[in-house]
């Protein structure tokens, strides 16, 4: 009977299949509005390349996105020769006409357009000299959901007992120092007799290359790499071939400086950068003659540039718990090439970076000095900490305008903010409309005397004085450390039923070297079907450094299914810590029932494209499961078999199960759609069952 049935169902699906089949063979791009995703937890299986203010922009197959996003819209049908670039282009219709010129403006969103254009075009992209971004390949969705992300790190007056040493360092900024680095990095003197100025740092200006030219970007980057050696940091070069499509393969080097935490925790990082390069785009023949052509790039960026660098010289006289990163970037105006080189790197090293300082341009401004602290919405907290610094040690005369948008990805925390990590860009106009936008961006012209060296001083101030704090001085006052571990939270009866009430305790544990006071602890229950998180108990108590206080609560779970016991300990960081990435853990927990149930069939990734895909359902009981998959055409290719209890046949979630992609006999399958059926038998005999449609590509 059940065997009819299947083959009911796939003679069917196999007709939509014929009439969808040529359409879902190629990969395709859509928008997919943020108020359309129920099941935001899920959203992270999916190939995301962008957050908006108000969208993703997914990449998948058309029939895989259809069902999780159903009024999701098809921007473009992804062909593998093409690039995509994120393009500021203003609110006017000027440069769309000319992006549209080179390419297709497939979306146009804020004041940015989303372009797609033949390798070709690239280098008249670039002589646009308008703020441009690659569209990341794969962006990591889950930082950003906020509920898990530090919140508003702010220091209590009293708490802020690091102060003295933070205001020596803030007051040990120097605007000498300053305009005489950003002057250095303009003129770029050959470091090496007769010493004559490059006046360049273009990045493509590099002595590896099958493009010979005056080595004038290695110069500056030497240039960086010596002063940071001279303030007793560790350095390095960071390199990374470039290729352009019709001028070769040149290699672009980063500079990174190191000043190693001396706490316990000496993985955590906090970071400053900037990029070094500079272009000169927008100036007449500058495709034709950039080996020569001037690109002084004073306030763009040799004004961030020299905030790292003097960040570097006024930080590494101290001692700090962590250890910061001074950055400067190469390859940025050719599209972040620096920084996404540098983030891919450190994700797979697993690196620790807490917090990011971007800063590019920040000496201009012809009215009032003020400066755009630019942020996403887990990064808040940064550019909070920054206004507070800045308030405590009467950084002025300075307004910075805390801006939150996700979509000013143009500058060097773009790469950050996509591989999950804190960042903020410290920019004088991010208006691309406003009058105060610096006129000579990307010329011939952006030279020192456009700029107000006052201002940039006072924004390192701000910068020093928020890494000092971030970073801990070493011989300042010490702070407490509130953490929640999993092993901790202690539920009871562990396996409850449906409805049946449960007692949770949990400890929280001050891992710091000062008692914290009037300390609050939350818990929080998460419905893994809805993933909305609910509020469920608060308490407010003292704890002692070194001791651990205990937080209870009542629940009780009204249906079955996957639920996550969140306990968060200062959750508006009304307390200033030391660490603020300890403070929340959970424990899952399933409610069993004693009907069979199962939960939802996720396979990914979906499209499969490597040589196995996971498979995952949830079971309300104990049931004998069995899993099979079926061609298109309705042939079983794979089947197994699960004992009741065990994995693939137990209670709760039973998410390791895989398939490797090979038929009955072993062999590889080929491309295309298939089906994957679960059914689950329990003890009376009851029969439930669960599938869904995945693609397998080559
Ligand atoms: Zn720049």
């Amino acid at each position: 009977m059940l065997r009819k049935k299947c083959e009911f169902i796939f003679s069917l699906c196999l007709l939509c299949f014929l009439v969808i089949w040529t359409a879902s063979a190629d990969e395709v791009l859509v928008k997919v509005s943020l108020d359309d995703i129920r099941e935001p937890l899920e959203v992270e299986s999916y190939n995301v390349r962008f957050q908006g203010r108000s969208f993703l922009l997914v990449q998948g197959d058309e029939d895989g996105l259809a069902e999780p996003f159903p009024s999701c819209v098809v921007l473009d049908r992804i062909s593998p020769d093409a690039l995509y670039y994120l393009v500021r282009v203003g609110l006017t219709s000027e440069y769309i006409l000319k992006l549209e010129g080179l390419g297709d403006v497939i979306l146009r969103f804020g004041d940015s357009a989303l372009l797609r254009i033949d390798p070709s075009a690239e280098p008249l992209l670039i002589a646009l000299g308008l703020p441009l971004a690659p569209l990341p390949e794969s962006i990591k969705l889950y930082p950003q959901q906020g509920f898990w992300m530090a919140p508003e790190l702010k220091s209590k007056a009293e708490a802020a007992a690091d102060a003295e040493i933070i205001a020596e360092v803030v007051n040990s900024v120097s605007t000498d120092e300053l305009r005489e680095t950003i002057y250095e990095l303009q003129e770029n003197r050959d470091l090496d007799p007769p010493y004559m100025a490059y006046r360049s740092r273009f990045c493509l200006r590099v002595k590896n290359t099958d493009d010979p030219s005056d080595d004038a970007c290695d110069n500056a980057a030497e240039y960086i790499y010596d002063k940071f050696r001279s303030y007793g940091l560790d350095v390095e070069y960071d390199p990374f071939p470039h290729e352009v499509l019709t001028q070769g393969n040149y290699e672009m080097r980063n500079v990174v400086a190191t000043l190693p935490g001396k706490g316990i925790d000496t993985r955590r990082t906090y970071v400053i950068s900037s990029h070094y390069d500079s272009i000169a785009s927008k100036s007449t023949n500058w495709l034709i003659d950039w080996k020569t052509m001037p690109a002084p790039g004073a306030d763009d960026n040799a004004s961030g540039t020299a905030a790292v660098l003097e960040a570097a010289r006024v930080l590494s006289q101290y001692d700090f718990e962590y250890a910061i990163k001074f950055i400067t970037f190469s390859g940025e105006e050719l599209g972040l090439h620096g920084s996404k080189h540098y983030t891919k790197l450190a994700a797979e090293n697993g690196e620790d970076i807490a917090g990011v300082l971007n800063f590019d341009m920040i000496a201009y401004d012809p009215d009032q000095p003020d400066i755009d602290v630019i942020s996403n919405a887990a990064s808040e907290w940064i550019a909070d900490h920054m206004l507070s610094i800045q308030r405590k040690h009467n950084i002025g005369p300075l307004t910075l305008n805390k801006i939150i948008n996700p979509e000013m990805v143009y500058s060097d925390h773009g790469p950050f903010w996509h591989n999950g990590w804190n960042a903020i860009l410290g920019i004088d106009n991010s208006d691309f409309d406003s009058p105060e936008f610096y006129p000579f961006v990307h010329t011939t012209e952006d030279t020192v005397d456009k700029l107000d060296f006052g201002m940039s001083s006072r924004m390192v101030q701000v910068a020093v004085g928020t890494l000092a704090s971030l970073a801990d001085p070493v011989g300042g006052m010490p702070h407490p450390d509130l953490a929640v571990v999993e092993d901790d939270i202690l539920l009871s009866p562990a396996n409850p039923g449906r409805g049946q009430p449960v007692q949770m305790i949990a400890h929280i544990h001050n891992l710091g070297k000062a008692d914290a006071m009037q300390a609050r602890a939350q818990v929080w229950v998460v419905e893994q079907v809805s993933s909305t998180p609910r509020l469920v108990a608060e308490e407010t108590f003292d704890v002692q450094a070194g001791a651990s206080a205990q937080i209870s609560a009542s629940l009780s779970f009204s249906e079955w299914g996957d639920y996550e016991v969140l306990i968060k300990a200062n959750p508006g960081y009304e307390i200033f810590e030391t660490n603020g990435q300890n403070n929340v853990a959970g424990k899952t927990i399933s409610i069993g029932s004693d009907s069979l149930a199962m939960g939802k069939l996720m396979l990914y990734p979906n499209p499969m494209h490597s040589d196995k895909i996971k498979i995952s359902y949830t079971l309300s009981k104990d049931a004998s499961s069995r899993m099979e998959i079926y061609d298109s055409l309705g042939i079983l290719v794979y089947k197994k078999s699960f004992f009741s209890g065990e994995p693939g046949g137990k209670f709760g979630a039973n998410n390791d199960l895989e398939w490797e992609g090979v038929n009955l006999s072993g062999e590889r399958v080929s491309a295309g759609i298939y089906f994957c059926y679960v059914i689950a038998t329990d003890e009376n005999g009851v029969t439930k069952n669960v599938s869904r449609k995945f693609l397998v590509i080559k």
